[in-house]
């Protein structure tokens, strides 16, 4: 099954979030709360916690989500001046992971960026750290394709961004349908949606 969303998403990505400046500023997990929980989860799920294999499960799985949620991309705004501004620059292969928030369970992307510079170029590993950034989150997957876009806009200071996010989810692979599945969503702003020739440009640059 393959679902093609190709949308401007901004209704979805603008809900109920923090403007950017406050997005995730000094989040932290409440660790000890999480070691209770741990426990609890595993006497909900009909377990005996001090048994053999489960007696640090809580403790890992307080680990993990303190880990997701306290992940920290690194510097992310690193740009220099762009030799010319008429190249399309794309970047593919990035692969980030992720919680869906329905579901709690997890879903990973492949994730390819388009851009036009204009005046400026990102530094390189910039792309993975802002994908990387929005993908330690409880998302979904529209809403982590429009922030990555917003993002590279933001700091490229370009309206020219194409963000296309190829994602498999544990929701629906592993429970419900139970059918493996990927879900492509899109984003094309400026000329990329625009102009058809850009957009089909950039899909086969990216291998689409
Ligand atoms: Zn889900």
């Amino acid at each position: 099954m393959k679902i093609d969303m190709q949308h401007n998403g901004r209704e979805i990505a603008n809900a109920n979030l923090p403007a950017r400046e406050d997005w995730k500023a000094n989040v932290r997990v409440d660790y000890e709360k999480l070691l209770v929980l741990g426990h609890e989860l595993l006497l909900a799920l009909g377990e005996v916690p001090n048994r053999e294999g489960l007696q640090e499960t809580p403790r890992r799985w307080a680990n993990a989500w303190r880990e997701f949620v306290e992940y920290d991309a690194g510097i992310t705004e690193t740009c220099f001046n762009s030799v010319s501004d008429n190249q399309m620059v794309c970047i593919s292969g990035i692969r980030v992971s992720s919680y869906c928030e329905h579901h709690l369970m997890p879903f990973w992307c492949n994730v390819a960026i388009g851009y036009i510079p204009n005046g400026k170029v990102l530094g390189l590993s910039k792309f993975a750290r802002i994908a990387h950034q929005f993908a330690h989150q409880l998302q979904i997957q529209e809403r982590l394709c429009q922030q990555i876009a917003d993002e590279i806009s933001r700091i490229g200071e370009t309206k020219n961004v194409a963000v296309v996010l190829n994602g498999e989810h544990l929701c629906m692979t592993s429970r419900g349908i139970n059918t493996p599945g990927m879900m492509t969503s899109s984003v094309m702003d400026g000329i990329f949606q625009e102009s058809s020739d850009k957009r089909i440009e950039f899909l086969r640059l990216i291998g689409m």
